[in-house]
């Protein structure tokens, strides 16, 4: 029985319900008038059920298709303005016990190089990072109780943390690690993380066993009701996504729906993010034989469906995605984007992309300095804040900020402050230019005027070496 409140799988996550879900979109999705119904009430900027969301997406008429996009390209800039934050993920180790049938990083994939990094190699690609102008991290690891136990993840951060290199610093470290348990989580709350995101992959219990044949990670229901262990372990920042590709995508999203009205119902508060990866070619991984795979256009539509359905939940593209459909998505919800990314264990490093340890094919391999020039050009500001979860303001104190609008007054001047010290740190002169004169422009479009003299104090700060304000 279908039930949002409760705590099983099986129950927030109903198999049923999800079908009648999908019937009803297929009854409706030529209701025009129920349609529209559906748009309006998304205007009201308030989200949508599963089941409303569902019928958009079955829904096919043009002109309503077109107020989709236009819904959500808007609300995009009321909630997240034209800021896009940067982060970069790292590979910490490839050893993995599980056998993801979409993923190179396998036990029976005997021909991988597999790697962890040591402590010292930690530092050296942090210090790589920095040096590109990163301060966010997005830490991934296979799941390895022996090799890769918590304790070894807790010096990673540790380490990650400490490194102060010229005039960088990671402030922010988001974890990427398997299901795992509420003692856990304590112990990568107490840590300092940031987000907590693990992928559900696919929320079909069947697709779900058979894409995890053996492993821990086999067990559907510990993956499922892993972020209301993170939750009850004190992380209150988890993040959702789906791997696109291995299932029906009208199954996901409204799958990936439920999952956000669950923690909603039961924590009071939704995820804070949600990513969105497409399966890539990888080591022994052939995309092809997933016959799930969805088109750019279908992709579009998923990501402006979710930005309305969902709209104080963050959005993340990574470096999966080309640069062409990352110009067609941003538009539309993205607020979180990867740059320079290398998904191999110890690529930052090397001076060429390594493949050996990979974990997929990145599509964008376009440098960081590259990747923020481009957004800057498309009107975008490159954002490397990490204030809130620095202030105290996660979970719901975030997501009350967020509902009231008062977080635009912190947001906008920490993209400026941190854009501006990569400008002084790492940018190239042509990025440097292009970027002043946006901070010029964008420090004028601050509403309240008290703010707006403290963000240009604080800039001048930067420009004489200070680092590290925020709001
Ligand atoms: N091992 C951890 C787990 O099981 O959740 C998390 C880290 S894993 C490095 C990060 C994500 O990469 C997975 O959750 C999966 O969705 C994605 N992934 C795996 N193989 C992929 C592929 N071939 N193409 C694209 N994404 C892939």
């Amino acid at each position: 029985m279908y039930d949002a409140k409760s705590l099983k799988a099986e129950e927030f996550i109903n198999h049923e319900e999800i079908l009648a879900s999908l019937k009803y979109a297929d009854e409706n999705k030529d209701n025009l008038e129920l349609v529209d119904q559906i748009i309006e009430k998304a205007k009201k900027r308030k989200g949508l059920t599963h089941r409303e969301a569902s019928v958009l997406l079955a829904c096919e008429d043009k002109d309503r298709l077109a107020k989709m996009y236009d819904l959500a390209e808007q609300i995009k800039k009321d909630f997240y303005g034209n800021r896009i934050v940067m982060f970069a993920p790292l590979y910490l180790s490839n050893y993995c016990v599980n056998n993801c049938v979409y993923c190179p990083y396998h036990l029976k994939n005997k021909h991988i190089a597999r790697k962890k990094l040591t402590q010292e190699e930690v530092k050296q690609e942090v210090i790589a990072l920095q040096d590109m102008g990163h301060k966010r991290l997005a830490i991934e690891a296979g799941e390895d109780p022996v090799n890769n136990p918590i304790e070894y993840i807790l010096d990673c951060i540790q380490t990650i943390y400490s490194i102060k290199h010229k005039n960088g610093a990671i402030r922010r470290v988001n974890v990427n690690i398997a299901a795992t348990t509420v003692e856990n989580y304590k112990k990568l709350h107490d840590a300092g993380i940031g987000t907590y995101i693990l992928f559900q992959e696919t929320y079909h219990k069947e697709s779900y066993e058979k894409l995890h044949p053996s492993g821990p990670k086999h067990n559907y229901a510990y993956h499922t009701e892993a972020m209301d262990r993170a939750m009850e372990g004190g992380i209150d920042d988890v993040g959702l996504g789906v791997l696109f590709g291995l299932e029906l995508y009208r199954y996901e999203l409204a799958g990936l729906l439920m999952h956000a009205e669950h923690l909603e119902a039961v924590h009071g508060v939704g995820p804070h993010t949600i990513s969105v990866p497409r399966i890539k070619r990888a080591d022994d991984i052939d995309p092809e034989v997933f016959d799930n795979g969805i088109d750019d256009d279908t992709f579009a539509k998923i990501v402006a469906l979710i930005r309305i359905s969902v709209p104080y939940t963050g959005m993340i593209i990574s470096t999966r995605e080309s640069q062409a459909v990352r110009e067609k998505v941003i538009r539309l919800g993205v607020s979180q984007i990867s740059g320079a990314s290398r998904t191999s264990v110890g690529g930052y490093t090397e001076e060429e992309r390594p493949h050996d340890t990979e974990q997929f094919d990145v599509s964008d391999n376009r440098t960081l300095d590259e990747v923020l020039k481009w957004l800057m050009e498309m009107g975008y500001i490159p954002s490397f804040c990490t204030a809130c979860y620095r202030e105290g303001r996660t979970g719901d104190r975030f997501m009350t900020l967020l509902k009231s609008g008062q977080i635009q007054n912190c947001c906008h001047p920490n993209a400026l402050m941190t854009l501006k010290e990569y400008l002084e740190d790492y940018a190239s002169p042509e990025t440097k230019e292009i970027g002043e004169k946006l901070i010029r422009e964008e420090l004028k479009t601050i509403p309240k005027e008290g703010v707006r003299r403290k963000a240009e104090e604080y800039i001048n700060n930067i420009s004489d070496g200070k680092r590290d304000f925020r709001f």
